[in-house]
Order: C-alpha cells, then sequence, then structure tokens
C-alpha cells in the first residue's frame, strides 16, 4: 500500500522512531509546530478517524495511553500539551493513515486554527 505512514511502520522510509510496539509507532514530526512535535500512528493502516470500527477500539485506547506515557517522557506532562487528530480536508487532515499529534514545549491557544 502506498501509505507514508505505513511506510514508516515497517521501516521502509526513515523516521525518528521513540517509541513502537507491537500495535503503535511514534516518531518525530517531519515538520515540527512546536519544540515537541510526536506523531503516534497505529500500525492497522486505518485512513480516518471516520473508518474506525468497534474492534479498534482497544487499539485506539493504547494509543491515547502511548501518547500519555511519551508526554511524561518528554517531561511536559505536567506542564500540558496538546493532542490533535485531523479528520479529512476539511480537519486539515494530509496523510490518510490515523495518526495523534503531541504538541508540547508551548503555551497552546485556543480556538486552534
Ligand atoms: P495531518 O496534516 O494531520 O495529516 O498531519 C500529517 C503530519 O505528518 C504533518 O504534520 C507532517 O509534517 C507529517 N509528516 C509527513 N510526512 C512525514 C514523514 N515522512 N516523516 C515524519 N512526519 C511526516
Ligand atoms: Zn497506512
Amino acid at each position: 500500500m502506498d501509505c507514508i505512514f505505513c511506510k514508516i511502520a515497517n521501516k521502509e522510509i526513515p523516521a525518528t522512531i521513540v517509541y513502537e510496539d507491537e500495535l503503535v509507532v511514534a516518531f518525530d514530526d517531519m515538520y515540527p509546530k512546536a519544540a515537541h512535535h510526536k506523531v503516534i500512528i497505529p500500525r492497522k493502516h486505518i485512513a480516518t478517524l471516520n473508518d474506525l470500527q468497534p474492534t479498534d477500539e482497544a487499539l485506539a485506547g493504547h494509543l491515547l495511553r502511548t501518547v500519555a506515557t511519551l508526554a511524561k517522557q518528554l517531561g511536559i506532562a505536567e506542564e500540558g500539551y496538546r493532542l490533535v487528530m485531523n479528520c479529512n480536508a476539511g480537519g486539515g487532515q494530509t496523510v490518510f493513515h490515523i495518526h495523534a499529534h503531541l504538541l508540547g514545549g508551548r503555551q497552546m491557544q485556543w480556538p486552534p486554527g
């Protein structure tokens, strides 16, 4: 499948992977939007949040817990951080393999743009 995030998960293209296990992979965003900007993906190819199935619930939960663990490791858990998941073009999604952006190390604004 011609999916850039599947290729990162399969080590077919390089990325700075900061965490991986049997279900998820986390790596540095190539174009960071904050001092800390990690991308967390399931190994399973799911194109958008709209495609999440009931059988993916444990996977989605594991991905969220991975974010919290990463935030602790980065030292930003207490000061705070932002988790973003963009869905489809109107939501700003450009890579169609679901992913969470973990952003931290600067003050976030609300509402996001
Ligand atoms: P989104 O716009 O929510 O789909 O986010 C896609 C993100 O993937 C963007 O923040 C990009 O900077 C990032 N990205 C795209 N290609 C790569 C890559 N090869 N390695 C790391 N991050 C990437
Ligand atoms: Zn994929």
